[in-house]
């Protein structure tokens, strides 16, 4: 098969890693007889140095040309950017928030799995997490909070900024589904989280969820409430499947979670519309402190591409084997410097290696 890919490697350690994703998809097309074309585009600050604005219109007609795009990371250290000091609708974050509009991708899948090798690296006592976790987070991405109006106004002498939390019932059903469906290829368990006891907007939400259930009776629901949640990730995470939620809410939980698989830099995420295409990047962001080092983990944007794999071209033994390669490599002892652990007795049989030698090693076992 043909796959045409948009990559946006965009700031920071976006173009590193990215490099390593694309080392693997081309290993994965090499052995599995499929072609590959990429089109390069700028996105976040890289544009803005090139066009003033963080994604250009076109930009984004060629994305929608493609099969899928495969995303690095935006931004810089808004403390001595110059990406930081015009106004906030040119900034590289805006970049980010126009593609998912553009494109229509309302569903964010975000994993948080603890590999056994990296028990060491999670920051939760070991008899919770003695059997691992396994979870996926269904975040809602272009509704609630971050796309209200908004304003900020001077009312009776005081300035007042007021966001606006706004959800429909079709917007609720389409990431309902998309969570349901998750929970269907996985082990059949949808815990769905808002705030029913003080938000309108969450009564609805819970109320849609429940009408999707009806049709799929395999899957088990649950409610939680989004506090309880917090706390319950770092009390019991082996209990969750599938979370599904909002979107304010899942960008809180989601950093929650990846910070209890260890590090931000092996987690992927995929944002997907109602079709088969799809936005493919790791769950960090441009890692400013260690960009051009040679050290990011190129982990999370290797496994994004593995679930390009799976979910925009349907290849599932590609995807696969990828992660079993991940999975090997970690087991061989290899390891980034973010997942080394702390005690440096245990690193004797580690072997600490770059951003590249990652990449080169975990492609050596596909
Ligand atoms: P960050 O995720 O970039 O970094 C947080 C910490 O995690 C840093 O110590 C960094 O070194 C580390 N880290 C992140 N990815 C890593 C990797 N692959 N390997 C090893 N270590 C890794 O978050 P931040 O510092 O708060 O934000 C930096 C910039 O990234 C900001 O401009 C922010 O707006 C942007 N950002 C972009 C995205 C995105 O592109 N989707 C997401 C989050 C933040």
């Amino acid at each position: 098969m043909t796959f045409n890919i948009v990559c946006m490697s965009g700031d920071g350690i976006g173009p590193e890693i990215i490099a390593e994703a694309k080392r693997v998809l081309n290993k994965v097309a090499e052995k599995y007889g499929h072609s590959i074309t990429y089109k390069n585009i700028l996105i976040g600050g890289a544009s803005i140095d090139v066009y003033g604005e963080p994604l250009t219109d076109e930009a984004i007609e060629i994305a929608k040309t493609s099969d899928a795009v495969l995303l690095g990371s935006i931004g810089g250290n808004a403390a001595i950017s110059p990406w930081y000091r015009i106004a906030p609708e040119l900034r590289p974050e805006a970049g980010l928030l126009k593609l998912r509009k553009s494109l229509n991708l309302f569903a964010n899948l975000r994993s948080a799995y603890l590999y056994e090798e990296l028990q060491e690296a999670c920051p939760l006592r070991e008899n919770v997490i003695s059997d691992g976790f396994d979870m996926v987070i269904v975040r809602e991405l272009t509704g609630g909070l971050y796309f209200g109006e908004r304003s900020t106004k001077e009312m009776n002498g005081m300035i007042t900024a007021t966001d606006t939390l706004s959800y429909n019932e079709k917007e609720i059903r389409r990431i309902a589904v998309k969570g349901f469906e998750t929970a269907m290829k996985r082990k059949k368990k949808v815990t769905s989280v808002d705030k029913v006891n003080v938000l309108d907007s969450s009564r609805l939400w819970r109320k849609v969820v429940e009408e999707v259930a009806m049709d799929y009776p395999e899957v088990t629901l649950e409610h939680m409430i989004v506090d309880n949640c917090a706390m319950q990730l770092i009390k019991n995470p082996k209990q969750f499947d599938v979370i599904l939620t909002e979107n304010m809410f899942g960008d809180i939980l989601s950093d929650e979670a990846s910070m209890i698989t260890g590090s931000i830099g092996m987690l992927p995420s995929a944002s997907l519309n109602d079709t088969k295409f799809g936005v493919y990047e790791p769950s960090g962001g441009s890692a400013p402190d260690i960009a051009g080092k040679g050290i990011a983990n190129p982990i999370a944007t290797i496994l994004s591409a593995a679930m390009m794999l799976r979910y925009s071209f349907g290849l599932e033994k590609e995807s696969k084997a990828v992660e079993a390669a991940v999975k090997q490599i970690l087991k061989e002892g290899y390891r980034t410097v973010d997942i080394m652990p702390q005690d440096k007795s245990r690193c004797r049989f580690l072997k600490q290696v770059g951003t590249e030698d990652m990449g080169r090693s975990i492609t050596e076992y596909i």
